[in-house]
């Protein structure tokens, strides 16, 4: 199936709609988080009082980033188009869901995302887990294989894999994961440009 014929995408938010901008080297550093450690994995097995403590700064340090957020190249212009043509659009993110939707409002596009399929950390398992895309695709009624997952980093393309769906790597230098995606664009205009 052609990418026009495809109706129901779900996009990664942090770097795949926005220029990416966090430092998660410095934020494991900041939070005392080993080098290789999976930043929410770690968080989530502290003892609670330091756990919610961490949580508090990381969700600070990234409203910050939030408010600050770029839309990344032809990011607007995608999701405009997906948007007018009527495709049903929601955001699997490991950020937070509010800081999800603040987001989406400092790049113009909150109104083409129905608040209920954004799925922040608090709403799904962390991806690759694909916990999110099936309830998003569950919400919408359809197969979870008829989905179309955009992301830029491994875990966005391994979650749309453990599912069956398209997957769509963008904004990734070089071809890191083949296994894991179907097609690889530059950019978001890229992907536009071939509907
Ligand atoms: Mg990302």
């Amino acid at each position: 199936m052609t990418l026009r014929h495809l109706s129901h995408w779900v996009f990664d938010m942090d770097g795949t709609l926005t220029l990416a901008v966090h430092d998660f080297a410095a934020i494991r550093r900041h939070l005392g988080i080993p080098e290789q450690a999976d930043i929410l994995h770690h968080l989530a097995e502290l003892p609670a009082t330091e756990r919610e403590a961490k949580h508090a700064w990381l969700f600070e340090h990234e409203r910050e980033l939030a408010v600050a957020a770029r839309p990344a190249p032809g990011a607007v212009e995608l999701v405009r188009a997906l948007h007018e043509r009527g495709c049903h659009l929601g955001i699997l993110t490991r950020n937070a869901r509010d800081l999800a939707l603040l987001t989406l409002a400092a790049i113009g596009l909150e109104d083409c995302f129905d608040p209920p399929a954004v799925l922040g950390r608090d709403e799904a398992a962390p991806k690759p887990d694909p916990g999110g895309l099936l309830r998003l695709a569950e919400r919408w009624r359809v197969a979870p294989a008829s989905l179309v997952m955009v992301g830029d980093h491994r875990y966005d393309l391994e979650c749309g894999r453990a599912v069956g769906c398209r997957t769509l790597q963008v904004n990734q230098p070089g071809d890191p994961w083949p296994a894991a995606r179907d097609q690889r664009f530059e950019t978001c205009a890229e992907i536009l440009a071939a509907l």
